[in-house]
């Protein structure tokens, strides 16, 4: 029998046929097992949904009350034959990497992941496998991510060069909006931070779960010389939107593993991108394989050639399972 021949890729997920259960569906499912809260991976409309508990708050606040089976990190449950463990992914709060074993075989999904520290969440933990799943958002040899600190320092000496002006920052409302938060308090600012109404319910919640975000305002109603000189984060949808105009001459910014290509920077009018991702870089990818040594190598969304090209020159057998729906624009 080949490797893994107990989980079927199919285009809309990951299926376990012994579990009736699939992983990331992206279609409704009667049991579905979810990395995490973003919204190309967690659906709305599942039977049972296994996921941890952060994810399951997210779940709830974004698609109402879920049938949630929340799984610690660290713990597992049987579903069927299949024993299914959940470990930190360090993308976003409650990311999780699915660790599934059967028939003598151990498979880890990561979901989407990253290697860096991240003040958010908890951070990923290597799982020694036989066949490691793993996502390529950037899965090529150009995308390095450079030091968050470096980045986080461009936003924090843009607002010092020009303090008559504010400094607007487009970031995702799960994951990424919290994550420019904790990183500027790490390097010490603790002036108020402004916020989208859009933004309030997720930082809320990461507040609930014990990550420290400092004092948030909520940056609509206000006069614009009270927003002179402050960091104001919004979605990327409100940086050039009616919304943004009411703010005092905004330093336009973008939060984003994105922003490494130059051209979705222009196409935002972005005028400070912040190269700041929650996904490996091809550095993270490659040394992760490296680390885990897995027999195999399924990759599930992203830039598949290149690491499937990668693992291939290494004796290690490879292959793109070529799922789809995962867009992973909201970096
Ligand atoms: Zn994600
Ligand atoms: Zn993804």
């Amino acid at each position: 029998m080949a490797l893994g021949s107990w989980l079927t890729p199919d285009p809309s997920g990951i299926y376990l046929p012994a579990a009736d259960a699939w992983i990331d569906p992206s279609k409704p499912v009667a049991r579905a097992i979810i990395t995490h809260g973003h919204a190309d991976h967690a659906r709305g409309g599942h039977g049972e949904v296994w996921a941890t508990p952060g994810t399951l708050a997210i779940m709830a606040a974004r698609y109402g009350p879920q049938n949630g089976r929340p799984v610690d990190y660290g713990e597992s449950v049987t579903l069927g034959p299949i024993e299914v463990g959940f470990v930190p992914a360090g993308h976003v709060l409650g990311s999780a990497q699915v660790v599934l074993d059967h028939d003598g075989e151990r498979i880890v999904v990561s979901g989407d992941y990253k290697r860096r520290p991240d003040p958010t969440c908890t951070p990923f933990q290597p799982v020694k496998c036989d066949v490691f799943i793993t996502e390529a958002t950037f899965g090529l040899p150009v995308f390095r991510h450079p030091e968050t600190t470096d980045e986080i320092d461009k936003l924090l000496s843009a607002l010092r060069t020009e303090p008559e002006r504010c400094v607007l920052v487009g970031a995702y409302a799960l994951g990424k909006a919290q994550r420019v938060i904790a990183e500027l308090r790490g390097m010490g600012f603790d002036d108020p931070i402004y916020i989208h109404g859009a933004l309030q319910a997720l930082c809320d919640l990461y507040a609930q779960h014990g990550v420290a975000l400092g004092e948030l305002r909520p940056a609509t109603g206000l006069p614009k010389k009270e927003l002179e000189g402050r960091i104001i984060l919004c979605p990327p949808g409100a940086l050039n939107d009616r919304w943004s105009r009411r703010l005092p001459d905004p330093i336009t910014a973008m939060a984003s593993g994105w922003m490494r290509v130059r051209q979705r920077a222009r196409q935002r009018n972005v005028e400070l991108p912040l190269i700041l991702s929650d996904h490996a870089d091809w550095d993270e990818l490659t040394r992760t394989i490296e680390e885990l040594a897995p027999r195999e190598v399924w990759v599930t969304h992203g830039r598949e050639d290149a690491l499937v090209h990668w693992c291939r020159l290494r004796q290690i057998r490879a292959r793109a399972l070529d799922l789809s729906g995962f867009e992973d624009e909201d970096d």
